[in-house]
């Protein structure tokens, strides 16, 4: 089935306002042909200023968290409601970051999909293992129950348009990147995963690879059959190099 690529950039705690006003003035003439989806998740102090900018674009705004809850006393939190407000299409949810700095589990990050999803904006829902977990021969049973508790409450009938992002963590911010077959062998298991949980429409669902994705290494990792797109961090904060990520088919 023909997925249409997704590129994702993930500013994580990084760009000020002006900041994210330069990259966009400088990256969206860049990408103005892209062929894929292109998105950037810059941080929530830039998400208003940066949605203005993006109005009218093809490169979609994306916030890399929300709190599932509607409203209330949640002292520092977003609710999917101010996402809608600044203009998000997407959202982040379970980065392995979260997961491991902030305690995040499964069930936390399912109620975060679905609030997302209940608000008309995609969740790009992260998985993937530790590097204790892949020597011990752990990375398909664990990623497929982060899968399977990830995705515990996205209503089946719209099951297609969730974003999955695999994200090896020891391939995160270290340079390290899986080959193209190592990625390619836990994105096949995912999708089997997709297929067993959402019959068809798993078919559908895109699957992005995140870790250390360059200009220099996207081309090979998108050419692998259930690659769909890739989530980046590092390389995605120089509009040029985003670009080139974006524009990995030209
Ligand atoms: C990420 O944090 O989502 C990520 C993939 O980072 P990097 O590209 O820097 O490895």
């Amino acid at each position: 089935m023909a997925r249409r690529p997704i590129l994702a950039a993930n500013w994580k705690m990084q760009k000020t306002v002006p900041e994210a006003l330069a990259f966009a003035a400088d990256f969206l003439p860049r990408v103005k042909d892209a062929q894929a989806d292109v998105v950037l998740a810059p941080p929530a102090t830039a998400l208003h200023a940066l949605g203005q900018a993006l109005a009218g674009s093809n490169v979609a705004l994306a916030a890399q968290n929300v709190n599932p809850e509607a409203k209330g006393a949640f002292t520092g939190e977003i609710s999917p409601d101010m996402l809608v407000d600044v203009g998000c299409g997407y959202g982040i949810v379970g980065h392995s970051e979260r997961r491991t700095l902030y305690g995040e589990t499964d069930e936390f990050v399912a109620a975060k999909a679905a609030a997302l999803f209940a608000r008309d904006i995609v969740p790009i829902v992260c998985v993937g293992e530790s590097l204790e977990q892949r020597e011990a021969g752990q990375t398909l049973s664990f990623v497929g129950g982060q899968i399977a508790g990830s995705l515990a409450r996205i209503p089946s009938e719209r099951a297609a348009e969730v974003v999955v992002a695999y994200e090896p963590i020891w391939a995160i911010g270290t340079g390290k990147t899986a080959t193209p077959e190592m990625a390619q062998e836990v994105h096949a298991a995912i999708r089997g995963r997709l297929g067993e949980l959402f019959g068809a429409d798993g078919e559908a669902i895109r699957i992005q690879y995140g870790g250390s994705v360059k200009p220099e290494n996207v081309v090979e990792l998108m050419a692998q059959a259930d690659i769909d797109g890739a989530l980046v961090g590092g390389a995605s904060l120089e509009p040029e190099s985003f670009a080139a990520i974006a524009l990995f088919d030209r």
